[in-house]
């Protein structure tokens, strides 16, 4: 128990109280008061990183979430534009089926007036006929009666005048009854050319009527084919309606599912937004917090020469080599043009697991893990000059320990805002960031 609140009182954390004490160059004891702040902040720093590490999770939660949600919504949003591109092509049917449908239309109408015309030459034809039939028919009963007439007689009237009249020796009445025999003959000649006259016609007029009753038969044929044509394109037409329909209502549900799957998304990313900035808070928070370490620490006349053995580079290895230097540049990460506050070494050995070295003796102020600087560790020297050692791996020192020059602070890494292994080596004179070459050299 006593070890341990000697430990503590030398291997302390907060620099303010450490310089308190150093500036009265005496090894008294801790007072309860600054020990009671000592917990605080510790207490708070640990709270804290709870919360970070709480949010964290609360966060790849959410982000997995998310994703999940934007992949099934884009999955969706194809599956919407297959339903979009059938209900087109079901939309370009429709309308070629329908054009189709109309030429067929126009064909049905066309046949429907042929047909129309023929059945009308029918009737006329027809009617013709029966009129040509009364004739023979007239002109028949005619002859016959002019056939009983002969028949009954045994000769003609005429004949039996002239025996008559030859007996009388009247050849004047020889001459009218001559006349009016002739006459007879031509009137039955004139009734028998009609006769057959009227039955050419019939004959031509039935040869025309057989025509036009075959030519109608061909026609309405074809009007049974055109409307069985059209009535097969009017189902494909239903058919294809239907289809359109249920594309249509599994478009309506797909997008509606999707609109919820984007509301979800949205409500999700407003809490994962609300969460990153609580967190982002949070980190602030905690690295102000670091800051305000940092800015508590020892201030002075800040020369480093005047230090017994000076400073050495972090890296004590002969292939150290400088990766990027202090000073204005383009941000490796964010490619914003800013100060680099330190200067980035490797080993072209590899830098992974290389030892990280304290540049002086001093005190550990810092040993944590930082978002930009990862695991690092800040050394107070004393008279306003801090040392930061940051992107490790891991740390091996705690906050309130002391160190010698070369002790290993920590073992280099790449956590933190890096792209690769490499040691960054920051120097602050009075909490100005200073370029480190200025004050050790590279080994
Ligand atoms: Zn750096």
């Amino acid at each position: 128990m006593k070890t341990d609140f000697l430990k503590k009182f030398i291997s302390f954390s907060l620099t303010f109280v450490f310089i308190f004490l150093l500036s009265f160059e005496s090894i008294a004891t801790i007072s309860s008061s600054d020990q009671q702040k000592i917990d605080e902040y510790e207490k708070k720093q640990e709270e804290l990183q709870d919360k970070i590490d709480a949010a964290q999770v609360e966060i790849d939660k959410l982000k997995e979430n998310i994703a999940d949600k934007e992949e099934y919504a884009s999955q969706l949003a194809v599956q919407i534009d297959n339903y979009q591109a059938q209900i087109d092509v079901l939309n370009e049917g429709i309308a070629e089926l329908e054009a189709q449908k109309s030429v067929i239309q126009e064909k049905i109408d066309e046949l429907d007036s042929e047909i129309a015309k023929i059945e009308a030459d029918i009737k006329q034809n027809e009617e013709d006929k029966a009129l040509t039939e009364d004739e023979i028919a007239n002109v028949y009963l005619e002859l016959q009666d002019r056939l009983r007439e002969i028949y009954v007689n045994g000769a003609t009237s005429e004949l039996e005048l002239l025996l008559d009249l030859d007996q009388s020796n009247d050849f004047s009445n020889y001459l009218i009854i001559m006349e009016l025999s002739q006459l007879r003959a031509k009137k039955d000649e004139e009734m028998i050319q009609s006769l057959n006259e009227n039955i050419r016609k019939l004959d031509l007029l039935t040869a025309e009527y057989n025509l036009m009753i075959d030519e109608i038969e061909v026609k309405r044929e074809e009007h049974q084919v055109q409307v069985d044509e059209l009535n097969v394109k009017e189902n494909e037409i239903v058919v294809s309606k239907s289809k359109l329909v249920d594309s249509q209502d599994e478009l309506v549900t797909l997008q509606e599912e999707a609109y919820a799957y984007i509301r979800e998304l949205d409500a999700e990313s407003a809490a994962y937004e609300k969460l990153v900035a609580s967190y982002e808070a949070d980190i602030k928070a905690f690295e102000n917090k670091i800051d305000e370490i940092i800015n508590g620490a020892s201030k002075g006349n800040a020369d480093i020469a005047s230090k017994p053995g000076g400073f050495i580079w972090p890296l004590q290895y002969s292939d150290v080599y400088i990766s990027s230097s202090y000073g204005y540049r383009y941000d490796p990460i964010s490619g914003v043009y800013k100060l680099h506050g330190g200067t980035d070494t490797c080993c072209w050995s590899g830098t992974m697991g290389k030892a990280v070295r304290a540049a002086a003796s001093g005190t550990v102020i810092i040993s944590t893990y930082h978002s930009a600087y990862g695991y690092y560790v800040g050394v107070d020297h004393g008279d306003g000059i801090v040392t930061i050692y940051a992107h490790n791996s891991s740390l091996n020192v705690s906050v309130g320990q002391s160190v010698q020059q070369g002790d290993i602070v920590a073992y280099a890494g790449s956590t933190g805002y890096s792209t690769g292994a490499h040691c960054h080596f920051e120097v602050r004179l009075n909490g100005t960031k200073v370029n480190p070459t200025g004050y050790a050299s590279l080994p």
